[in-house]
Order: C-alpha cells, then structure tokens, then sequence
C-alpha cells in the first residue's frame, strides 16, 4: 500500500467527474487492493467488492484496474475503501450540459465577429482580425477573408484542422440528432437550424473563402508568428494566406461536399455553393496530381500540420463527392484511392481515412458497392479491433499504447473511441461501446492526473489551458468547454522534459501550466471527436 500512502493528496478512486450515465454501466478506476464499499445516500450498502493486488498499468505506473459497478438507478453514491471515499452522481442525462458546452466552446474560438455578451458572457470581446490579408507570395492581392474558428490555443485558422472539425460535428449530427436538439445560445440560435449546423457553418464560410479562384484552398491564414498573449481584438499584425496545398484542398473539398448534403434540407443556396466549391477543388486536385508536401516558407512560424501523403484527404473527398452527386467516376476514384490502402480508423487534422469510412459506411452503404461497402466493412471491424486490445491492456481501460502519448494524446484516444462507437453500430457489440465509454470517462477524470481535461467542469479540471483568450483575459477561470491535449512524452519541450523527468510514466506528463503547448494547449479537433463520442453517449444515457 506505500504507493497509496504517498500519494495521499489523491483518491484511490478516479472517475468521470461529470458523473454517470442511468443508463450505461457504472465504471471507476480503483488503485491497490481491498474492499470497495458502495453505499447509497441513506448509507446502505449497494455493492461491496474485494479487489486484489492491481498489476501495474504499464502507461501510468499506477496499480489499478477498472472496476464495473454494473446498472446504478439515479441517485448520490458513496465509494469507500482504505480510508478513503469519493461521491458519485448518476443520473438521467449527465452529458447532455457536457456536450454541449463543449459545442458552444466552439463558439468561444469564432474570429472576425465580437461575441457579445448575451452569448459569450463574462469571455465577451471585440472583433478580432477584421483586416484583410494578403497573400504571401503574391502580396498585391488582397482579400477579405474574416470568420471561421481560431484554431488552437493561438490566432491561427487552417484549412486541413477545420475542415475535419467540421466533419466530426456534421456526422456526429447526422448520426445522433436527437443529441443536438437544445439551443446553444449562440447568435444563431433559434433560426430553425440545429445550433450544432450554425456553429459549423461559421467555420465553412470561412473555408469557402479560402479558396482561390482556380479551386485550390490556402493552407492556412496566419501572421508570419505567433501572437503573444494577449486578446485576439488586441493581435493586429497583418494575417496572410499562406500557399495553397493538397492536404488543405482535399480536406476542403470533402467537407464541403459533406456540407452541401447536410445543408440541402436548410439552405439550398448554400448547399449548392458548398458542392460547387467542392467540386473546383476536385478539379483542381486532378489537374496537380503530384502530391507536394506543404512547407511553411521562409520567414513564416506559425502551425506547420504537414503530412506525408494527401491520399486520405483525397480518399475522403472522393467519398463525399460521389455521395453529393452520385457520378460513378468519384466511385471509381475512391475505390482506387481505398485499394491504395488506407486507414480506416483515423480521424484526425493529418489522418482522414476514417471520415471517408463514415461516409461509406453510414450513408452510402450498400450504394458504395461491394468493394467500398462489404469490403471495407470487414476491413473496418477488423482495424478497430486494436482500439479494444489497446484499451483491456490499460488500468485506466485507456486506448492508447505506453509509448503513444503523443502531442495531444487526446486525439488517438477519441479517434478510438470513434472506431468502438462504428463497431458497435455495425455490430451491436457491447464490449466495443463499453470500451468506448471508458474513453469518454478518461477524458473527464478518470485518468493517472485525476484530472477533468475539459475546462469549467468536475471537481478538478484543467485551470492554465495554452490559450491565449484564457491567458489574457483577467478572468481566473479558463474559457469554458476546451478540451486540453494532455499527457505527452514522445514529444515534449526540452524543458519540460527536464523538469518531469525521463521515469515519469507518460499517462502522467502533463503539466497544468500556461505555456505548455506541448501538454495543455486546447484545438477545435480535440474538441470536436470529444462531441462525437459524448453525443453518441447522450442517446443511451436514459435508463430503459
Ligand atoms: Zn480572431
């Protein structure tokens, strides 16, 4: 038990601090061995359960396991052991407040319009960057291109990172509507379109008006360095668009089709611009069908989101351009493009495969045909598999392997739970969702940190997020609804490195601290699969 007793500032227990779900089973983290009391809120006894030694979790370093406390009805709970106690809650619908409010986190990101304070409360600024920019290699032309989310914790907004933000909020709404029936407060709000639509089409005009009238998309709008921290109205060095590059243009393109379906039942006009654009683009990718990594130029130090390939991007962009209008050669585009080989369970601003799986498999379906349909879904449940081995192998029930803890760990973490929630759907697999949730609950608590990576919510959250609004603002608590990045050893700062120490397992690096980038920085597309996967958990969060 020494390893209890010298963590004495902690619990035994780690759980999702936003609480339970009635109609989901009840899962908790346990540290060490003994007897785990669970009493009511009259204190009698719900379930009483002797754990044995914990192996240690490779990740963490921590001795524990995850513990099942089965179906739990509604009510306040009391978790006991060795001395030590937490309460949980279960209710009806925990998540629905969760999600949400990381949906309107979102809104806090918009750029080129002020938030008011009926929307944005006490966070309520000016505009920000309103000017024109010009573009860096041809500094004669100049555009307005104002709108769209800033990116991450800095002012920058790029094409490649928004665009699979968006696809995250428009599937996640396609597939569990009833998740977004609630108005966010937003300016939108009330105009007949799902809120979660609204706060998704700030972000596409903006892309619309990334493109360049040959079709390709700039890779990004930026300064040519980072802001210090101060409020975004207060950063007006000018902003450039910076060249145009396959990844931003594929990206674009998929999305945008996406949205011209998604937005044909609301806006036609829109619709029809969004799949023209996409179209442009598409043009414009069969005409430079070299892929040229994108490289920031010289003199230029903001968010680099380079990759090694624009097949995925492209891959996606082909499924949703072929679910857009049906014509047979995005079909064969996307077969060849799929046959390349790609991975169907990534979700991420550099890894799209899994979007265009979404595609194909929920809403194309048996459309796509066999090889884009029978196949890939055997393919898929096949690939997803790991996310389930990675998550049984960990204490936390976390999917992600020891020496994966990335720049921002979060990402692989949501990515699996989005492949568990498609497998289930695909499937009816328990296991698979359940695994799932363990995901949803790392992210909001039950962690090595004991840490809610959301801020504004649970009992122990995220206070010092790399953002430069929170950082800024004169407000204590951080900008509410933004998920951080989370622990990372693979790459962080040299400092940082020195500090934490090269035998500080990597669930545990992470440092709750202002300038760690590398830890705590927050992103739109950390955001946004954490939406997914809590309004997938909204739909069953109602005991039956
Ligand atoms: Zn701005």
């Amino acid at each position: 038990m020494e390893q209890i007793i010298h963590m004495n500032d902690l619990s035994v227990f780690r759980i999702n601090q936003t609480g339970y779900a009635a109609g989901l089973p009840v899962c908790i983290s346990y540290l060490g061995e003994g007897t785990v009391h669970l009493t009511d809120h009259s204190g009698n006894t719900i379930r009483k359960i002797t754990c044995p030694r914990s192996p240690v979790d490779k990740a963490s370093g921590d001795p524990v396991s995850v513990l099942n406390l089965g179906f739990l009805p509604e009510g306040r709970y009391k978790l006991e052991s060795n001395g030590f106690s937490r309460n949980i809650s279960v209710s009806q619908n925990p998540w629905q407040s969760v999600m949400e409010m990381m949906a309107k986190g979102l809104y806090f990101q918009r750029c080129g319009c002020d938030l008011k304070k009926e929307f944005a409360g006490i966070y309520a600024h000016p505009a920000c960057h309103t000017a024109p920019a010009a573009d860096w290699e041809n500094r004669e032309t100049v555009r307005l291109v104002t709108g769209g989310w800033h990116d991450a914790g800095d002012y920058g907004k790029y094409v490649g990172p928004g665009a699979v933000t968006v696809g995250h909020l428009l599937y996640a709404w396609k597939l569990f509507p009833d998740s977004f029936s609630r108005l966010l407060n937003i300016p939108e709000s009330g105009n007949g379109i799902p809120d979660v639509l609204n706060e998704a089409r700030y972000e596409l005009d903006w892309i619309l008006k990334m493109q360049r009238p040959d079709g390709a998309f700039y890779h990004k709008l930026t300064k040519d360095h980072f802001a210090p921290f101060i409020m975004p109205q207060d950063d007006t060095d000018p902003e450039y668009l910076i060249p145009v590059s396959h990844c931003a243009t594929a990206a674009a393109c998929a999305c945008l089709a996406l949205a011209s379906r998604v937005f044909r039942d609301y806006d036609l006009d829109f619709s029809g611009n969004a799949l023209a654009a996409a179209l442009r683009g598409w043009k414009w990718l069969e005409g430079n069908p070299d892929f040229i990594p994108f490289r920031n130029p010289e003199g230029v130090r903001t968010g680099w989101y380079g990759e090694r390939t624009d097949s995925d991007d492209r891959f996606w962009a082909a499924c949703e351009l072929f679910a857009a209008t049906g014509e047979n050669a995005f079909r064969e585009a996307a077969e060849e493009l799929y046959q390349d080989g790609q991975n169907l369970t990534q979700f991420g601003w550099a890894d799209v495969g899994g979007m265009g799986a979404l595609c194909c498999l929920f809403d194309l379906r048996e459309k796509a045909g066999t090889i884009l349909y029978s196949r890939m879904k055997s393919e898929f449940l096949r690939q997803s598999e790991n996310a389930l081995i990675l998550s049984s192998a960990s204490g936390y029930g976390t999917s992600l392997s020891p020496d994966h803890y990335v720049w921002g760990s979060i990402l692989p973490i949501m990515a699996n739970a989005i492949s568990m929630i498609i497998n289930y759907m695909l499937t009816g697999r328990e296991d698979m969702r359940d695994a799932a949730l363990l995901q949803w609950h790392y992210a909001l608590g039950m962690n090595a940190l004991d840490l809610c990576f959301v801020t504004g919510m649970g009992e122990k959250s995220v206070m010092h997020p790399h953002h430069r609004p929170s950082g800024s603002d004169g407000i204590d608590a951080p900008v509410p609804g933004l998920i951080v990045g989370g622990p990372n050893k693979c790459f962080p700062y040299p400092v940082h490195r020195e500090r934490l120490g090269e035998d500080l397992p990597p669930a545990k690096y992470y440092l709750d601290e202002l300038p760690s980038a590398d830890t705590n920085e927050i992103a739109i597309y950390w955001n946004s699969p954490t939406i997914f996967v809590g309004a997938f958990f909204i739909m069953f969060s109602h005991f039956r």
